[in-house]
């Protein structure tokens, strides 16, 4: 009783006024009437799928992160299940991922009959730890798919040297990291093929929607056939060619249907247009939180490499829970009550039943279990106003207070 005198305000979960009366969310996507207009106009032409606009995106994206070329993929999880694909992933094989992601960074290595081993992260940067890539290193090994986890490039320097050591592919999920740089490189020329994703979550969007950027032309043709068929028109490739006449194509792999449509391309290309001003509002935003939470008691925040210029999709704080007297739901909680919703990213990929199912298990990766523990993401998108983040930080401000004195 006498130690609630002391508190500035008491939390809405305890009684007090809510920081706010509407509610936001920890993600939302910026589309505009202009953005709306790009797709209206496709969706007058001639070409929905298959047309211009496809190839244009290709164009604008790979030039915008400087790569040779660009696949569109129908999402990000068709973007890394092609690259696994390309990367002649098969049965027997092993790749090294992070537990600390979405489950499609894993489920991509199982689509192809291969097996996902989980290296550990850095206890900082929560980004895959490069000696536990080492360690995990075996003669079935074949690829690395590293996550730029929240947007903050991966150890690329290591990671690459490690690659070209062990011959392994480099594979980067980039689906937080567009917009992100290491070294004044942008994600998406660095790894041998880089995936994103444009779900409205992410920092750009079109609904459903990813990419593959390389350097690699081999590759380069490889995605072209694993994102529609394995169909080509190209005579270059094809084994029976010259053909009866024009009409004739040949299926000279087996592919998938995961292409992109015109008017979602169309929506990605006025979204791409404006990715560098979505940066610096994010950014902004970013270094608001990080002044408001860096000395703040109870509360750890994610620290950045300076190699990297990140174009942040999450901004995560974690708990100090040796010093909160509460849960993390308890936590969780206390923001809904002021009107603010958080969310965890992420489970660990091998706490879900299905990887248990497949002989995964709990203790694999010590670092990122105890990260996960007390992580909660809290808003973060280029339209969050003033008002909108000042009121996130005296939020976590408050309740943070409330059980630090519990
Ligand atoms: C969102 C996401 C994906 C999957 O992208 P979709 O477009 O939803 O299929 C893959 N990896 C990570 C790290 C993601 O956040």
């Amino acid at each position: 009783m006498i130690k609630e005198d002391h508190l500035m305000e008491k939390p809405a979960i305890a009684g007090g006024k809510p920081v706010r009366d509407n509610k936001i969310y920890y993600g939302h996507q910026c589309i505009d009437e202009d953005d709306i207009k790009a797709v209206c106009d496709v969706l007058r032409s001639d070409s929905v799928t298959c047309g211009p606009k496809v190839k244009e995106l290709e164009e604008k994206l790979a030039e915008y992160v400087g790569a040779k070329y660009a696949v569109s993929m129908a999402n990000g999880t068709a973007a890394l299940h092609c690259a696994c694909i390309a990367a002649g992933i098969g049965e027997g094989d092993e790749v090294i991922t992070t537990p600390l992601t979405f489950a499609a960074s894993a489920n991509c290595v199982l689509y192809v009959g291969a097996k996902p081993v989980f290296a550990d992260v850095n206890p900082e940067t929560y980004n895959i730890d490069p000696d536990s890539i080492v360690a995990h290193i075996t003669e079935k090994t074949k690829a690395v798919i590293a996550v730029d986890y929240t947007g903050q490039c991966v150890e690329n320097e290591r990671i690459r040297e490690i690659c070209d050591k062990y011959n392994l592919v480099f594979i980067e999920d980039a689906a937080h990291a567009i917009g992100s740089a290491y070294k004044g490189k942008k994600v998406g020329s660095l790894a041998d093929m880089t995936c994103f994703s444009f779900h409205p979550v992410k920092t750009i969007t079109c609904g459903e929607g990813g990419a593959v950027t390389t350097n690699n032309e081999e590759y380069y043709k490889k995605l072209v056939l694993a994102h529609s068929h394995g169909i080509t028109h190209d005579e270059d490739l094809m084994e029976d060619a010259p053909h009866e006449g024009p009409w004739f194509y040949e299926q000279i792999s087996l592919g998938y249907n995961y292409r992109l449509t015109d008017f979602q391309c169309a929506l990605l290309l006025s979204q791409l247009n404006k990715l560098e001003s979505f940066k610096a509002k994010r950014k902004a935003i970013v270094d608001k939180y990080n002044e408001a939470f860096k000395d703040l008691p109870g509360i750890i925040v994610q620290k950045e490499i300076p190699e990297s210029d990140t174009c942040r999709h999450l901004y995560i704080i974690r708990l100090d829970l040796n010093k909160l007297k509460c849960t993390r739901k308890e936590f969780f909680d206390a923001m809904s009550a002021e009107n603010i919703q958080c969310q965890v990213h992420y489970v660990p990929t091998y706490f879900f039943p299905y990887y248990k199912h497949l002989g995964y298990g709990e203790g694999l990766c010590p670092n990122a279990e105890e990260i996960y523990k007390g992580i909660l993401s809290i808003p973060l998108y280029p339209t969050l106003s003033e008002k909108d983040t000042d009121d996130v930080i005296s939020a976590v401000k408050k309740i943070t207070e409330y059980y630090l004195n519990f």
